[in-house]
């Protein structure tokens, strides 16, 4: 079958799903509710939006409570913990479906691609009725019907991609801004990373399909996209029309509509000069980036396979300023890599007192299965690691802090989100650098881009005013 015909055939499932809805809605004398849970990293995000647009072509109404007709997680593998997270609520979701039989529990993405997490959830949470993964996550509408029907219990699982059907109904968590994924996998194999093994290898959309999405996109009222992949510089190979990154993001820049372009993640070794002019010869891309360093040690990031040294990694930093003097940069950073010494690690801090990051995402380093970080010897204490991860974390903050203090007082363009979750009577907003200011103003606002002056730094946010 072509994807013409796959994508056909996806919805004729969703016309049977409706019909399956409709009965059980019937049978239970109410809507039939979904809800979807999503775990993990941007790219999930935006999946979680895929299966949410089927569940509401299907007739079901979405609900914020996991006691829902239907539950679908949508995992992450990441780090040990995130496993966790998902078999201790599976014990709340079992519990949700002694009281109601019609219920439906779901499991899909990255942590569905690990065999072993699999043979645990068939043998120890039988009450689970679907399993699938990242490969064939498009697939599901095809793979929740049999379930609904035939109250089946499916898995399907898929070692390596085999094409992916992308206009299926979606359901965006924003009307005003949306993520654009323009490739999946990964062929960088860092040495404590699980994504190759469960997203599989590099492959790119072709350059036109992702234009016409974004046009898409901006016709229906969207002004901020996200460009999503594990790493955007490597976009491009394999595809039929030839297309680099730079190339692509100057291409959406120029989408009518569109007023603002992200794109995560970079990875510090093929980010190229090109992509720096792309960025500074287009006001619409945001002055942010998220370059993940990892570790400032030239050792621990040999063992990595991360294919940069620290100095390759500030002369890159220096020439990024150089071109672009307000570009934000954050970063991921990892503490307790197997052999980490303390020399190793004030090598990070080293790193981090001279770029001051606007903020960076720690971690502890998790072992995680098939890695080949895993067999890795020196292993080190849960005490050392916390030790070191407070340390980071308070340089972190102080840098952080430095820089927004810098922006105090300056008026700057706002992309208001949302009403402030902790505050009613305040609007949540944000910059082209990716912080988040918190000022009066009326919901009518939210998906507008206003100019508020940022009055008070607080570190990682700011309060302002509307001018
Ligand atoms: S670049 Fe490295 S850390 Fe990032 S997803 Fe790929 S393997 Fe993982």
């Amino acid at each position: 079958m072509n994807m013409h015909e796959e994508k056909d055939a996806l919805y004729r499932c969703i016309e049977e799903g409706a019909k399956e809805i409709k009965r059980l809605s019937a049978q239970k004398g109410e809507p039939f509710t979904f809800c979807v849970v999503t775990f993990g990293c941007q790219m999930n995000a935006r999946d979680s939006e895929k299966l949410k647009g089927v569940l509401l072509s299907m007739g079901c109404v979405e609900t914020e409570s996991e006691d829902a007709d239907i539950c679908v997680y949508n995992t992450c593998t990441v780090r040990e913990n995130a496993n966790n997270k998902v078999y201790g609520r599976l014990g709340l979701l079992k519990k949700y479906k002694e009281k109601n039989p019609l219920m439906k529990i779901a499991l899909c993405g990255c942590m569905m691609q690990e065999e072993e997490v699999v043979r645990t959830l068939k043998e120890s949470y039988p009450f689970v009725d679907l399993i699938f993964g990242t490969h064939n996550l498009y697939r599901f509408p095809a793979l929740l019907l049999p379930v609904l029907r035939d109250d089946e219990k499916v898995t399907e699982l898929w070692d390596k991609a085999e094409g992916s059907v992308e206009d299926l109904p979606i359901r965006r968590t924003y009307s005003f801004k949306s993520g654009v994924n323009i490739m999946f996998g990964c062929n960088n194999f860092c040495s404590y990373c699980i994504v190759p093994y469960v997203r599989g290898r590099e492959r790119s959309r072709e350059p036109e399909e992702i234009l016409t999405e974004i046009k898409a996109l901006a016709k229906d009222g969207v002004k901020e996209i996200m460009l999503l992949g594990q790493n955007v510089n490597s976009y491009g190979r394999g595809v039929k029309s030839a297309c680099t990154f730079p190339e692509l993001l100057s291409e959406a820049a120029k989408v009518e509509g569109i007023e603002r372009v992200r794109f995560m993640t970079s990875h510090p070794k093929d980010l190229s000069d090109e992509l720096i002019e792309a960025m500074a010869n287009s006001p619409k891309v945001c002055r942010h980036l998220h370059l993940p360093l990892q570790s400032g040690s030239d050792r621990l990031l040999e063992l990595m396979n991360r294919h940069y040294t620290k100095a390759q990694y500030l002369s890159l930093v220096e020439r990024l300023r150089e071109r672009i003097p307000d570009i934000a940069l954050t970063t991921d950073l990892i503490v307790g890599f197997p052999g980490e010494t303390e020399e190793d690690f004030s090598e990070t801090l080293d790193v981090v007192k001279r770029v001051v990051f606007d903020n960076a995402f720690t971690f502890q380093y998790s072992p995680r299965r098939k890695t080949p970080a895993e067999k890795l010897p020196g292993r080190l204490s849960e005490e050392v690691m916390r030790d070191r991860f407070d340390r980071l974390l308070a340089l972190v903050k102080e840098g952080a802090a430095a820089q927004a203090k810098k922006k105090e007082g300056q008026t700057e363009e706002v992309l208001v989100e949302s009403i402030n979750r902790q505050d009613e009577t305040l609007l949540t907003g944000r910059l082209s650098n990716n912080t988040l200011v918190h000022f009066k103003g009326e919901p009518a606002l939210i998906g507008q881009v206003v100019s508020v002056r940022l009055d008070k730094s607080m570190g990682f946010y700011y309060l302002g005013e509307m001018v």
